[in-house]
């Protein structure tokens, strides 16, 4: 039984594969450093996600650690789920749509997610259409240490219907109708941020 839920088809080796490209790209270009990120996907009935202490630039497949929606892990000898998996939970819980899941320490949104916002359901400028179309409107977490019981109350509590959050002085968190998507959403939150940043300097002359 146990066999055949995490018997690894072709689908499911597309998908890891597009799993492991998004971490690699993103490690690559500067998006994350050291271990701090992780990414998930669903499948079947499970969601798989990136291991504890994994690093983007090197992540493989054997790394992707399968868990079950209550996020008890299907292999307990395997390798450890990421210790921020209940922030990705809370996503799948918020809409069957979502299929996927991305949280970066970008370093453009780690210093938005710095600065204070009016509206924490709305925390991103919209400079340029690229973010309401690949995205939408982005929502703040208040800051609560990473792991923490009080991060993922602080994330039940600000969960609605956007797919993108921003995390009090930490990083951006995206959930996606695929990987390729959550990828889209993570990638636009942070060039935003970055556009964000760029702009007020100029302006300051
Ligand atoms: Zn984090």
């Amino acid at each position: 039984m146990e066999k055949n839920r995490t018997s690894k088809s072709e689908e499911w080796r597309r998908l890891a594969e597009q799993a492991l490209w998004i971490a690699h790209s993103l490690f690559d270009r500067g998006k994350t450093s050291g271990t701090t990120a992780n990414l998930s996907f669903r499948y079947g009935d499970l969601i798989y996600i990136t291991c504890s202490g994994s690093c983007f630039g090197t992540l493989q497949e054997d790394q992707l650690t399968a868990v079950t929606p209550d996020g008890v892990p299907v292999n307990p000898d395997g390798p450890k789920p990421s210790k921020e998996f209940t922030l990705h939970q809370i996503l799948y819980q918020s809409s069957d749509k979502i299929r996927a899941v991305i949280h970066t320490h970008s370093p453009a949104t780690v210093l938005w997610s710095c600065l204070p916002h009016e509206n924490p359901r709305d925390v991103m400028p919209h400079i340029t259409p690229y973010l309401d179309m690949k995205l939408g409107k982005v929502a703040e977490v208040p800051y609560a240490a990473p792991g923490s019981e009080e991060l993922f109350q602080a994330m039940r509590d600000s969960i609605g219907p956007e797919r993108g959050y921003l995390l009090k002085n930490h990083g951006g968190i995206v959930g996606g109708t695929s990987l390729m998507n959550a990828f889209e959403g993570i990638e636009e939150l942070e060039q935003t941020a970055w556009l964000a940043k760029e702009l007020i300097h100029c302006s300051r002359g």
